[in-house]
């Protein structure tokens, strides 16, 4: 019996043409919808791999129902929807897809850092609306991002690529990680500091680590009371690393200025959630690896990973580094 491969959102035929080759490959059919709980847990019985998006919980009860599940391969670089131990009991590789959104990801992240610095969404829409009735001296001013201090919470790949772009507008550079980088620190004249002394002499303060029980709910009030009255937050890792209603009143009550925003702690964000009420607010709808060459490269590369366990060849990108094939 050829293997099974269950891809729970519906990918380009040309990106899956080879999986097709060579194994049995059935796909939820909507690009914009999720695959329900119970066909994924369907799929999962019967499935040898699993392509998998960020927003499919990967949790026990998944893990459990796949008996021949010999592959989880998540399109994404974070992994904290696919429950990792529970992977590692049943002896299932997990692969991720590191790398190839890093440059498109950081992009994203200075274009935002940009947008809520200078106040490009309220200036576009005041265009848009019809509200430019004349020049004036601080018409839409915002904040200079040239010569200001970014600090990085989380300088891995996607932080570098940060802290490269931001030397190229002759910012300082911060950063904060649990270990030091002495040669990113060589190579791109970032500074380490902790944590506190990070959040409160940054002018941006970019958050990018992954999503772990370490990191969950990092940033509180207590912190962005810490942070100058004039810094701009930014969240491109994910949303709950942010407690929301502590940003809220961080905005609202003047201790920070304004915040950009690519994810959340439930998404999609609901229309009437407070903070999309609020000027000071860019949001996006968790765009920060979307351009058609990095997904196209991201899908690829669950292609590859998918391709190379079935046939029992070491896979490109592995999450659960102690995976052996059995
Ligand atoms: P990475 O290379 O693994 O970098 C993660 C960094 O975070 C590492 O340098 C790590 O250093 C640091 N870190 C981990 N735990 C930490 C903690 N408790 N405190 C401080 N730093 C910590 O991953 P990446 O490729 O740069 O991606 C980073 C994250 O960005 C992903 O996990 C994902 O959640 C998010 N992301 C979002 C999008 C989007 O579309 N919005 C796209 C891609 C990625 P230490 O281990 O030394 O602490």
């Amino acid at each position: 019996m050829r293997p099974y491969v269950y891809i729970t959102r519906k990918l380009p035929d040309a990106v899956i043409k080879t999986l097709k080759q060579k194994f049995t490959v059935n796909m939820w059919d909507h690009e914009d919808i999720s695959v329900p709980k119970d066909v994924l847990l369907a799929e999962a019985k019967k499935a040898d791999a699993l392509l998998t998006m960020l927003t499919d919980a990967v949790d026990e009860s998944v893990l459990s129902a796949g008996e021949r599940l010999k592959v989880i391969a998540n399109m994404a670089v974070g992994f904290d929807n696919v429950d990792i131990e529970a992977a590692r009991r049943r002896g299932i590789a997990v692969c991720n897809t590191p790398d190839v959104l890093t440059a498109s990801t950081a992009d994203l992240t200075f274009a935002l850092l940009m947008a809520t610095a200078r106040r490009m969404e309220e200036a576009a829409r005041f265009v848009k609306e019809g509200k430019w009735n004349s020049w004036s001296p601080f018409l839409l001013a915002g904040q200079d991002v040239h010569h200001k201090t970014i600090g990085i919470v989380g300088m891995g790949k996607i932080g570098e690529a940060v802290a490269k772009r931001a030397g190229g507008f002759d910012m300082n550079i911060l950063y904060h990680n649990r270990s030091q980088k002495p040669e990113v620190e060589h190579k791109l004249g970032a500074v380490y500091a902790t944590f506190d002394e990070l959040v409160s002499k940054a002018d941006f303060i970019v958050c990018l680590t992954p999503l772990t029980p370490e990191t969950k709910n990092m940033f509180t009030i207590d912190v962005f009371r810490e942070m100058k009255k004039t810094a701009v937050f930014i969240n491109v890792s994910r949303g709950p690393v942010v407690n929301e209603q502590d940003l809220y009143e961080a905005l609202t009550t003047g201790e920070i200025a304004a915040a950009g925003l690519d994810v959340f702690e439930k998404e999609p964000i609901g229309r009437e959630h407070p903070l999309l009420t609020l000027n000071n607010v860019i949001a996006l709808p968790h765009i920060g690896s979307s351009t058609i060459e990095t997904r196209t490269a991201m899908m690829t590369l669950c292609v590859e990973n998918i391709e190379s366990i079935l046939t029992g060849k070491p896979p490109k990108t592995l999450v659960n580094k102690e995976w052996q094939p059995v």
